[in-house]
């Protein structure tokens, strides 16, 4: 791209002002492109501590009451939260099972509490069953055992 053509003024003093004027403009326009990096660094952390926050929150209800499951946070929000991992137990057979959320395919508004009657026993589907999940908690590190 060729550099834009500001017109020279007549004026000795006019110019000076404009040469001014553009290494200002030049000078100003890095500080502002950090200015926003920063306050982007600093928003996106404030949005990972609420979905960190979030994810404890309906540990706590689910630990207290059992539910409900919804309001739930989203996927995306559990692991921007560092909660990737969901405990769930099958409500018939009551096998437990960890499910990794970061490899679970999923649109962007889906929620933890969407996940109900989509995880499904293997054991139960072989017995021709298909009961819901029960949800249980959110965690940091996968629950049960070493993860794969
Ligand atoms: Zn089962």
């Amino acid at each position: 791209m060729a550099p834009k053509h500001h017109p020279t003024p007549l004026s000795g003093g006019d110019r000076k002002a404009l040469k001014k004027e553009l290494s200002r403009a030049r000078a100003v326009t890095t500080i502002l492109a950090q200015r926003a990096a920063e306050k982007r660094a600093a928003g996106e952390a404030l949005i990972r501590e609420a979905d960190n926050l979030s994810c404890q929150s309906w540990n706590e209800r689910m630990w207290s009451d059992g539910g409900p499951v919804d309001p739930s946070p989203s996927i995306d929000q559990a692991i921007n939260g560092g909660y990737s991992w969901l405990e769930i137990r099958c409500s018939r057979c009551k096998t437990p099972r960890a499910v990794d959320l970061a490899a679970l395919p999923h649109v962007a508004t889906t929620c933890i509490h969407d996940l109900v009657g989509r995880l499904r026993c293997e054991e139960c589907r072989k017995a021709g069953k298909r009961p819901a999940a029960e949800l249980l908690q959110l965690w940091q590190r996968c629950p049960v055992g070493d993860p794969p």
